[in-house]
């Protein structure tokens, strides 16, 4: 089969490799279909992911077809069209127990990272049972795609841990997929302002058509003093770091009002400065989390029932034969305007 595999920092080859087979009991071989890239696959090339060693297929999001299932797999069969969950997960173990299937102990984020990932005609998949879903009726296939990943990581890491409430205030500082992720789902909550903070106007452009109620472009002028100016100067109840740098962490400490919380989804590669000579007064909270996808099921609901479209951030699509075109449109994201691209299989 074809597929796309990393080969150190920097490298990266479009190449034949054997099609993968069922291993463990409970493992199920799926079909891809649809496949996309994500930041991480990148912060992968850069050579931040060590864990991601030379020789493994990339990709953690995507959805497809059961192509075959290990003897111990009871919920799906070959045929079965399926979501594949980012986060794989084993169900019993003490982690996965909790909800916390990011920690689980022989899963977690292993696609694409300590296994074969999804950048590829074929995935093993193991945990099948409690790491793939049933691709409900009537959504379609790229819609599912948003589903692996981007979703409920800015649901789960933005909007529950950062307890947007209805009438509320959110900013979100970040603009690509997951923070535009994080403005979609925070509208099941009826914030009274959704405040979206980037440096690319087209991702703005985005964010206001996809429900901010305010932009901030920190390109031009300052951007905390700009939020402060929207919320009568006391600051946001909710304030999202969808970045992963810090700066960006430094700004949602700067814009969080008293008695809010600073809700981290990005990926920090190194450390950030934290101003408890100002905020051990605050009354503030800060998260931190790895997407669990418990929420998966929920979204695919509101997903089925029409409230929410992701399909949205989707902007371009590619065969997987140009994957390596997708990945330069989607690396390149302030020239091409990319936010999600579709591979189609
Ligand atoms: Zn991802
Ligand atoms: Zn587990």
């Amino acid at each position: 089969m074809k597929a796309l595999v990393y080969h150190g920092p920097g490298g990266k080859a479009f190449e034949n490799r054997p099609k993968p087979e069922v291993e463990g009991l409970g493992d199920a071989v799926v079909r891809v279909l649809k496949t996309t890239i994500c930041g991480t696959d990148l912060h992968i090339l850069k050579g931040d992911v060590p864990s991601c060693e030379p020789g493994r297929v990339l990709g953690h999001e995507g959805m497809g077809v059961v192509d075959s299932v290990g003897a111990g797999v009871s919920g799906f069969k070959p045929g079965d069209r399926v979501l594949i969950s980012c986060i794989s997960a084993c169900g019993k173990c003490r982690y996965c127990r909790r909800g916390m299937y990011s920690h689980c102990e022989t899963g977690g984020w292993i696609l694409g990272n300590r296994i074969d990932g999804t950048q590829a005609e074929y995935v093993r998949i193991p945990h099948a049972d409690t790491s793939l879903y049933p691709a409900p009726e009537g959504v379609q296939d790229e819609a599912l795609v948003m589903l692996s990943d981007i979703l409920p990581t800015g649901f789960e890491c933005g909007v529950l841990n950062g307890k947007v409430a209805p009438g509320s205030s959110v900013a979100i500082v970040g603009s690509g997929p997951i923070g535009l992720a994080a403005l979609l789902t925070a509208q099941f909550y009826s914030p009274a302002q959704v405040i979206m903070i980037d440096l690319d106007a087209n991702r703005l452009d985005v964010a206001q058509r996809l429900g901010a109620t305010h932009v901030v472009d920190a390109a031009t002028g300052n951007a905390v003093e700009q939020v402060l100016a929207l919320t009568d100067g006391v600051g946001v109840d909710t304030a999202m770091e969808a970045v992963g740098a810090p700066a960006t962490f430094v700004m949602c400490e700067d814009i969080v009002a008293p008695g809010g919380v600073i809700a981290n989804i990005g990926v920090h590669g190194v450390k950030a400065d934290l101003h408890l000579e100002r905020l051990w007064s605050q009354n503030i909270s800060i998260t931190t989390r790895l997407v669990d996808t418990v929420t998966t099921p929920m979204l695919l609901k509101t997903v089925c029932a029409h409230r929410l479209d992701p399909a949205r951030l989707i902007t371009h699509r590619f065969s997987l034969d140009r994957i390596e075109e997708a990945y330069d449109a989607f690396s390149r994201a302030a020239a091409t305007s990319a936010l999600k691209v579709i591979i189609e299989v």
